[in-house]
């Protein structure tokens, strides 16, 4: 599985649509000062459903809506689509190639598709669950990331090596099960109760 391109409309400083191409093995990205270059790892964050405006160095989501220049009024939407070669399968998804697509209105609503048909932010969550891609993963290391692995509690930091283990996904399934048990467990109960009123 390799990152094999990234489609960026309207996201931070990219007004007009731009598409970079990646190969497989080591890609640097080199410019001045402000030209852009950490944006396009925020657009790779955002497209795999960043939710914190922070992470993504702004105050509010809507910051990531091409809010225009002196030149250039501002955009309405933003957009970013990542392609995967998935020749390997690493993705358990019957494609070689995946497109995740997230759109955002001003309005604030987000739209996520998997090969353009709509889906949940979830549905990308678990897609790359144990992969180390995903939102939470550790293949995208921040400026600073490593001293925040380093000082991390042993808790946090074993999340680092959950992940990689290929753990999360099951922990995850696991704490879903659990919730939907106590909420049959509610329902008995409640279920119990009338039974006891009606007898
Ligand atoms: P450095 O080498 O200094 O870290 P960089 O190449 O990583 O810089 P970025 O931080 O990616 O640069 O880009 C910063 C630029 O993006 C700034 O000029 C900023 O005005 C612009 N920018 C950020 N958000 C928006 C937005 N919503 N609309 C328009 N421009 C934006």
């Amino acid at each position: 599985m390799y990152l094999k391109s990234l489609e960026i409309q309207g996201f931070k400083s990219f007004a007009d649509k731009i598409v970079l191409n990646f190969n497989s093995g080591l890609t640097s990205v080199v410019g001045p000062n402000g030209s852009g270059k950490s944006n396009i790892a925020d657009a790779v964050r955002w497209v795999l459903g960043e939710q914190s405006a922070k992470t993504l160095r702004g105050s509010r989501m809507e910051d990531v809506i091409f809010s225009g220049t002196q030149h250039r009024k501002p955009v309405g939407f933003a957009s970013v689509s990542l392609v995967i070669d998935n020749s390997d399968r690493t993705l358990p998804i019957d494609f070689s190639e995946v497109t995740i697509t997230r759109r955002m209105y001003r309005s604030g609503e987000s739209e996520y598709a998997i090969n353009k048909t709509p889906c949940r932010l979830k549905d990308i969550t678990e897609l790359f669950m144990n992969t180390g891609v995903g939102r939470e993963g550790y293949s995208i290391i921040g400026q600073g990331r490593i001293d925040e692995i380093l000082s991390a509690r042993s808790e946090e930091r074993r999340q680092v090596f959950e992940e990689a283990a290929g753990i999360t996904k099951y922990k995850a399934r696991k704490r879903e099960a659990e919730r939907k048990l106590e909420s049959t467990r509610q329902n008995l109960l409640r279920i119990n109760d009338i039974i006891a009123e009606l007898e």
